[in-house]
């Protein structure tokens, strides 16, 4: 039954100037914003793969998760949101209330996050439960964040902290969209990515994108409470260090950024964006990671995180 939840989701969706022609018609239509870049970033979410629907899992938290990702992904590249695109695919049994769950939970981020609802399709089959979200955003020209603009002596600048997401923060994403703006206005970041898979995968990612080496100053990665609850649980053999390096899901955003500014970013930064900013580590010459202890001492850092498999 598409048409009665698209037509009860059309009367749902608030007005919004950047939409010259608002959802309902046979595409929209958007006013870029003066004088800014349009930044565009798709991401799917399977069921199956990337969650199963139950207790532990609800449709509204699926709908939130879909939109935090991309969010996500234009908070790494210094992004202002502006409109989304929400294609599902519904299984057959269940659908309606699964619809309006994940309604739910896009709609009150899309709320909290200011990113309007530009139009969306709904199909229906009988496979589990698909979605795409394709997020658009604007950079003044020229400054969107990248991944291959770290320069050696950079620091590595992380927000939040890291591993065990699993215990729920990989459902309950909090897109770093406002922190990343106020970042943006002040400080000149050289490179970004956000942890989707894993933090050393993602840092080893931006490394190999700028040609340099990242320097991980074990002591200093932020470590989530979550991780050290995962390291705690029986069968686990991963410390807390090792859950924050490679469980991803995490959605922290990684920057480079010269050592003065980057200084003065964890200085003042957690005043600004109202959360904690780290040091975890330097820029250098070279290729791939280095894990440097406490003591001083430097081994090779091999990446963890999650990679989608497919056969060739
Ligand atoms: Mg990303």
């Amino acid at each position: 039954m598409e048409t009665p939840f698209v037509d009860w989701l059309l009367e749902r969706i608030p007005a919004d100037a950047r939409l010259e022609v608002p959802p309902g018609d046979d595409a929209c239509v958007l006013r870029p914003p003066a004088l800014r870049r349009t930044v565009v970033t798709v991401d799917m979410l399977t069921e199956g793969v990337d969650f199963i629907l139950g207790p532990d899992c609800s449709s509204r938290q699926v709908g939130h998760k879909a939109l935090g990702v991309n969010l996500s992904d234009l908070a790494a590249m210094g992004a202002r949101p502006e409109a989304a695109l929400v294609a599902v695919c519904l299984p057959r049994h269940n659908g309606s209330a699964i619809a309006h769950g994940l309604w739910e939970g896009i709609e009150t981020l899309a709320a909290a996050e200011g990113i309007t609802l530009a139009g969306g399709d709904t199909n229906a089959w009988d496979g589990g439960l698909v979605m795409s979200i394709t997020a658009i955003g604007s950079v003044p020209p020229g400054k969107a964040w990248r991944r291959d603009g770290a320069l050696p002596g950079d620091l590595l600048v992380a927000t939040g902290s890291f591993g065990g997401s699993l215990l729920g923060r990989h459902l309950a994403v909090e897109p770093r969209c406002r922190a990343a703006l106020e970042i943006a206005e002040r400080f000149a970041v050289h490179a970004a990515i956000d942890v989707s898979d894993g933090l050393s995968l993602d840092l080893a990612r931006m490394m190999r994108a700028s040609g340099t080496c990242g320097v991980v100053r074990l002591a200093s990665v932020p470590i989530h409470p979550d991780a050290v609850r995962m390291s705690r649980q029986p069968g686990d053999t991963r410390s807390p260090l090792e859950h924050a390096l490679g469980d991803g899901e995490d959605f922290e955003l990684l920057l480079a950024l010269a050592p003065a500014d980057a200084i003065q970013l964890v200085a003042t930064g957690e005043e600004l964006t109202g959360i904690q900013l780290s040091i975890i580590g330097e820029v250098r010459a070279g290729q791939g990671l280095v894990a440097e202890a406490p003591d001083g001492t430097q081994r090779p850092l091999p990446p963890q995180g999650f990679l989608h498999d497919f056969e060739a």
